[in-house]
């Protein structure tokens, strides 16, 4: 199971949304994509914490995405982190911390790893490119295909001992009697839940290539109809629709809510003339998905 809590969901300036940050916990992984200011704040607030973070996207280097991040890492060095911390983003993220760090006299007590991607043995984490007016990257959070045993066919043809689905799980031939148990045919294939977030983006067709089938699309959605949203690089909610469509999501999350619009309902029902699936996240709400 994982479960998406949806940190700030407002864009640009501090809002009553809050600014961009989403938290990705799955066993064993807490991964946050963006830090706008305030986000320790709201994770505090919402009683989720932050000391159990291992992975950090940066979208891009924009305020409102990264100005929460050194107060963050700050805050986990006095609390004494012993933990490795991964941080993945664009090419200045390092340089930007490193100088925060040097002018506030912080030397964190713990590892931090610059990286393009993240992987353990259940998750993987990419980043990719999206369309915004500085370089930005979007994250794709991908779980492993896993290999399971077909435990109903097994019942079904009245095996139940625990030790025999055990030793064909452990790729072993099992024999009843007369009868020869394969393992390969009862082993199912099953596929990992993958979650998208875009950050920034006008809609592009390298977000739409990166995203495709993904369970849940997080995308930019800035404005309702606003003509030069493009030029901004960011998008009209209806644009994250055909995003979410085209690349064949099954659902969508409006993010990044310009603080002009007080109700943000009409960039909704924008969204839903194209793509049935799409909702507006409420700031500290969370979404679950199952596997
Ligand atoms: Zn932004
Ligand atoms: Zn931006």
């Amino acid at each position: 199971m994982i479960k998406v809590y949806f940190i700030g969901t407002g864009g640009g300036a501090p809002n009553k949304r809050g600014l961009p940050a989403l938290l990705l916990q799955r066993e064993g992984l807490y991964a946050l994509f963006d830090a706008g200011e305030g986000t320790q704040q709201r994770l505090i607030d919402s009683g989720l914490g932050f000391m159990k973070i291992r992975v950090i996207g940066i979208s891009h280097l924009h305020g409102d995405h990264v100005l929460g991040l050194p107060g963050l890492l700050e805050t986990m060095g006095m609390y004494s982190r012993r933990d490795k911390i991964t941080l993945l983003g664009p090419s200045g993220l390092k340089d930007f911390l490193l100088e925060v760090f040097s002018r506030t006299h912080f030397q964190p007590n713990f590892s931090i790893e610059f990286r393009d991607s993240y992987e353990d043995a259940d998750v993987r984490i990419t980043k990719f490119k999206t369309c915004h007016v500085i370089e930005s990257y979007g994250f794709l959070f991908e779980e492993k295909e896993r290999i399971k045993i077909d435990a109903e066919k097994l019942r079904s043809e009245g095996v139940n001992d625990w030790k025999i689905i055990r030793l064909l799980k452990e790729g072993k031939r099992v024999e009843i009697g007369t009868k020869v148990l394969i393992p390969e045919d009862y082993l199912v294939k099953k596929k990992g839940v993958r979650i998208a977030y875009t950050g920034d983006t006008a809609p592009c067709a390298s977000v739409i290539n990166s995203v495709r089938d993904v369970d849940l699309l997080v995308h930019d959605s800035t404005f309702l109809d606003e003509k030069e949203a493009h030029d901004y690089g960011h998008s009209n909610s209806k644009d994250a629709a055909e995003v979410a469509l085209r690349s064949n999501a099954k659902r969508l999350a409006l993010i990044h809510i310009s603080p002009r619009y007080d109700d943000a309902t009409p960039l909704l029902k924008e969204a839903l003339k194209v793509f049935e699936k799409a909702f507006l996240p409420e700031p500290f709400s969370y979404y679950v998905i199952r596997d």
